[in-house]
């Protein structure tokens, strides 16, 4: 093994992740970013916070900062769901014990930058990168795209610079790149509740609150201090949009309208609604991710996904096992060979999960309330307590296991299907837990897949 010289563009989670795995092998890393050093920002105390699950956990534990990161994150074992009218209503996740975990997005990437530190990679913060010379791995930083650019020379560069890499920018120039880039109709708003004059949380700690509304809905992470952080989802356009919401008035009033159960918890509604940005909500997707044995993107810079799966950051992780492995199985060398097999083995299962994550906004939208949704669901759950082998959901698959995710998508295609077929069942209602249905249930399942039309 050859000890490299190493530049990563971005020092967001993935960036600072990657660099404490290709630090503990040795290699001289720095990383580079545009922004001021997170951990001097005196950032307002509000955190937009992410769902951390499986596949996170698993990167996080390799490098054996699991444990103190899970301290930093308040497990969500469920959704509770607020529907108008109705008393709130619980959808468990998994089996017992399983959660996805909300983590302050700010505390996390301090901590990792913190970590890297200590471990020895050099941060170089303020200094963004304008270009990239792919075949000579040099990187070019400056004040402005005009200003006199300083050149770096690495013997490798990773770029970690997010959903609109300057990185991958430079590689699209190449003859043969493909990309594209979707924008959703819907985009999003921070909010926020603040804890209780005790301190404590307003709402149910442990879940993941979803008030959905058809075409748009609200959703509430909980924090440690006692707060939770919301996000509406919306069209940016037409009925029940952002561009109707113009003045105080009409938030004030979709919100009677919509969420009245949440009015006497959001006292910072209207300042926030106007302070805080609309932003939009793009799926990306690439190839190649990598030039010879030079550059690699990995996260976002290669495959940014809609947040309704709560996975980018997870897949973005998950990348960097695989590369850990395939540098393990190369003895770290021949990272040509490496790079290869690392964008084949990934491509797939990030498409799979940009696909998973653009369908569940359904899903979480509209289907959380509809009851034949929550009768499969029930279902679903039954065969996955009494016949674990058999039947692991398509959440479980994605969010509690580390099986790639286009395996996941297409059995839980193949389950979906039987569910479908299950649901036309005569009085399905009232014997949705008996053995008849089992048994229909466990026949299709060892049907062909494409005789399950
Ligand atoms: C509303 C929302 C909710 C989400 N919820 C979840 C969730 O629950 N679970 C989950 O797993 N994922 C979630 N995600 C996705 C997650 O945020 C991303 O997948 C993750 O942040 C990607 O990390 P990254 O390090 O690849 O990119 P980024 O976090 O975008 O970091 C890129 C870094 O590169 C720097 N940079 C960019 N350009 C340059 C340049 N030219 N020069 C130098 N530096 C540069 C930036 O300053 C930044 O620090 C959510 C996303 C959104 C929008």
């Amino acid at each position: 093994m050859q000890t490299r010289n190493i530049a990563i563009v971005g020092s967001g989670l993935v960036g600072s992740l990657l660099a404490m795995y290709l630090k503990k092998r040795n290699h001289t890393v720095s990383v580079f970013d545009r922004r001021p050093d997170i951990r001097e920002i005196n950032f307002s105390g509000r955190s937009i916070n992410l769902a951390m699950s499986a596949r996170g956990w698993k990167t996080l534990d390799r490098i054996g900062i699991g444990e103190e990161v899970r301290k930093l994150g308040i497990p969500m074992d469920k959704r509770a769901i607020h529907v108008n009218g109705q008393d709130e209503y619980y959808q468990y996740y998994g089996k017992e014990g399983e959660a996805i975990f909300s983590i302050s997005r700010g505390v996390l990437n301090k901590q990792m930058i913190n970590l890297a530190e200590q471990q020895g990679v050099t941060f170089k913060f303020n200094e963004k990168v304008w270009d990239v010379n792919l075949p000579e791995a040099k990187l070019y930083t400056g004040e402005s795209e005009k200003s006199e650019w300083q050149e770096y020379q690495y013997d490798m560069i990773f770029g970690c610079d997010g959903a609109f890499s300057r990185v991958r920018h430079k590689m699209q120039r190449r003859s043969r790149f493909d990309y594209s880039q979707d924008f959703l109709d819907a985009g999003y708003k921070e909010l926020h509740i603040p804890p209780a004059a005790d301190g404590s949380h307003r709402l149910n700690k442990n879940s993941l609150h979803i008030w959905p509304r058809g075409k748009f809905m609200l959703i509430a992470l909980p924090n440690l201090d006692g707060s939770f952080t919301c996000t509406l989802f919306m069209p940016h356009e037409g009925h029940n949009s952002f561009e109707q919401l113009t003045s105080r008035d009409k938030v004030q009033r979709f919100w009677e309208k919509h969420f009245p159960d949440t009015l006497d918890f959001m006292p910072t509604l209207l300042e926030d609604f106007n302070k805080n940005p609309t932003s939009a909500l793009v799926t990306m997707k690439c190839y190649p991710w990598t030039y010879w044995d030079k550059v690699a993107l990995v996260g976002d810079s290669a495959h940014a996904v809609v947040p309704f799966y709560g996975q980018g950051m997870n897949a973005g992780f998950e990348d960097i096992l695989v590369l850990d492995d395939l540098i393990e199985a190369h003895s770290d060398n021949n990272w040509q060979a490496i790079f290869e097999a690392y964008q084949e083995s990934r491509k797939p299962n990030a498409d799979a999960i940009a696909e998973l994550s653009y369908r569940n906004f359904m899903e979480m939208s509209s289907k959380t309330a509809d009851l034949n949704f929550l009768l499969q669901k029930k279902i679903e759950k039954h065969m996955a307590t009494k016949y674990p082998e058999q039947w692991t959901p398509l959440y479980s698959r994605v969010t509690f296991s580390t099986e790639p995710y286009a395996e996941a998508l297409s059995i839980g295609d193949q389950q979906n299907k039987i569910m479908q077929k299950i649901l036309q069942t005569p009085d399905i209602e009232n014997i949705w837990n008996s053995e008849q249905i089992e048994h229909k249930i466990l026949s299709l399942l060892s049907e062909p897949k494409n005789t399950l039309s």
